[in-house]
């Protein structure tokens, strides 16, 4: 299973680890190793070892909890406090630590609390700065990603063009020319 990193965001791509939420739900974290390696693939942490079954429920919950507020943030809808307490109740751990190596190369050490820590610092970074208002659920039906519009414009509707951008288009053009007299 390949993961895609297109929110614009290290929380809202953590988000998108469950996909199709409402329709055909896929579950991207279906192991421990998934979250390994998704952490390693976000370039949160350098390596993950052994998660167990119970930090893995963590991390979903975690998740869950991100998505929440994240989609509340985009209908304008109150916050549901017990999401907001467990991210704070994650960062009160330590964060993965940062040593610079080199330019250009550093190393990101921790464990799943710390990383978990990191994740939950991302996600309060969005959800409880400016940039919460800049949350926008993808156009492309059934699609269910959310991402930062950071375009000048304000005008990006899509999680990925090349995905979901090219899909709702070919629709929109299918269903043209069926409209179209014979
Ligand atoms: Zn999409």
């Amino acid at each position: 299973m390949s993961f895609t990193f297109v929110s614009d965001h290290l929380a809202l791509d953590f988000a998108a680890t469950m996909a199709w939420r409402t329709t055909r739900r896929e579950e991207l974290l279906a192991r421990p190793e998934d979250f390994a390696r998704w952490t390693v693939e976000a370039g949160v942490v350098d390596e993950l070892e052994a998660v167990s079954q119970a930090e893995l429920a963590e991390a979903r919950a975690l998740r869950e909890s991100i998505y929440r507020l994240a989609l509340a943030a985009t209908e304008r809808q109150p916050s549901d406090p017990e999401d907001v307490a467990r991210i704070r109740q994650a960062t009160t751990h330590p964060p993965v630590s940062l040593t610079l190596q080199a330019v250009g190369r550093v190393e990101r050490r921790g464990g799943v609390q710390q990383v978990l820590a990191t994740l939950a610092a991302s996600a309060s970074d969005l959800l409880g700065g400016p940039e919460h208002r800049l949350i926008r659920l993808c156009a492309g039906e059934p699609c269910t990603r959310l991402f930062v519009d950071r375009s000048q414009a304000g005008t990006r509707r899509w999680c990925s063009k090349r995905s979901c951008g090219s899909r709702m288009n070919a629709a929109a053009y299918r269903r043209r020319r069926d409209e179209m007299p014979t």
